[in-house]
């Protein structure tokens, strides 16, 4: 489980790509702009945790 830098907070699975899951599906394009393509976001910062 990732945590986020800035607050320690555990980072959660992302609601738009399914926590990354759905990332591989648009055509090797692993893009993700809610979670810049982690799969995570932090409850507080969003994308920004890493
Ligand atoms: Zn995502
Ligand atoms: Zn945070």
């Amino acid at each position: 489980m990732a945590k986020c830098k800035k607050c320690n907070r555990n980072t959660t699975a992302c609601s738009s790509c399914d926590g990354g899951k759905n990332l591989s599906n648009a055509l090797g394009a692993l893009t993700c702009s809610n979670c810049g393509s982690t799969g995570q976001v932090c409850p507080e910062h969003g994308r920004h945790w890493k």
